[in-house]
């Protein structure tokens, strides 16, 4: 499975980084996430489609 980021629809926001801080952190500067594993294993599918799924601006897709 693979975490993909939309740069140019994320907001900043924080969703993802709330719901998931060992996956994905925001440069609020920046107003930019960054995905800090792009490769979850198996085993933080919920984890992760958890905070996907948190994104308002659907910039966050899980792919696999
Ligand atoms: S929740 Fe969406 S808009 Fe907010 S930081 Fe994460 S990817 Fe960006």
């Amino acid at each position: 499975m693979r975490i993909v980021a939309d740069l140019k629809k994320c907001e900043g926001l924080g969703m993802c980084e709330s719901m998931a801080n060992d996956y994905f952190e925001v440069d609020e500067d920046e107003e930019l996430v960054s995905v800090l594993d792009a490769n979850p294993p198996e085993s933080d599918r919920a984890h992760v489609y958890a905070a996907v799924q948190a994104c308002p601006v659907l910039a966050l897709a899980l792919e696999g």
